[in-house]
């Protein structure tokens, strides 16, 4: 079942609602821009609730696959990206102060928050800047010859390179 897209999450928590749900591929524009591929839709669960001093709080979990770059052989791995976290809802940036250590701030100005942002958000702070397979599925020696590849692409496409050409005609 999907997710819910908009949600009132001041409603939610003083509810005490547990969403839980998936969230498609082609609604995680940023994630997709920034992998390869998202191989499969988002898993997520999202407890609302009001904490011990009646903070509205948003505690939760999410799971994606995706497609990433190795950097040791540069071919794809796929890795699996799980989020864990827990908000605070409020109403502007000026609370930001207010919000506990252990709590990240989500600043809802209006009553209706994009729950699929936000969770894409948790889970793009979790995607690791390099990733490698793991040793014994790398074929690292492929590395050497992929640069040497790209480097003679790059020669050809280089503008000088045509210029070359272009005066050899
Ligand atoms: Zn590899």
């Amino acid at each position: 079942m999907s997710l819910p897209a908009q949600i009132d999450p001041y409603k939610l928590a003083l509810q005490g609602i547990l969403l839980e749900g998936q969230i498609a591929v082609n609604d995680l524009p940023r994630l997709s821009s920034s992998v390869m591929a998202v191989s499969g839709p988002l898993k997520a669960s999202i407890q609302f609730e009001l904490d011990e001093s009646r903070q509205r709080i948003a505690r939760g979990k999410a799971s994606v696959c995706v497609d990433v770059v190795c950097q040791r052989c540069l071919d794809a791995v796929n890795i699996e990206l799980k989020a864990d976290f827990a908000l605070q809802l409020i109403y502007s940036e000026d609370q930001i102060a207010n919000v506990a250590a252990n709590y990240e701030p989500w600043v809802v100005v209006d009553r209706m928050a994009d729950l699929n942002s936000v969770i894409e958000d948790e889970v793009l702070l979790v995607l690791p800047i390099v990733n490698y397979h793991r040793a014994e599925d790398c074929t690292g020696d492929t590395f050497v010859e992929k640069v040497a590849a790209k480097g003679e692409e790059a020669v050809v496409d280089s503008p000088f390179n045509v210029l070359k050409q272009l005066k050899q005609q």
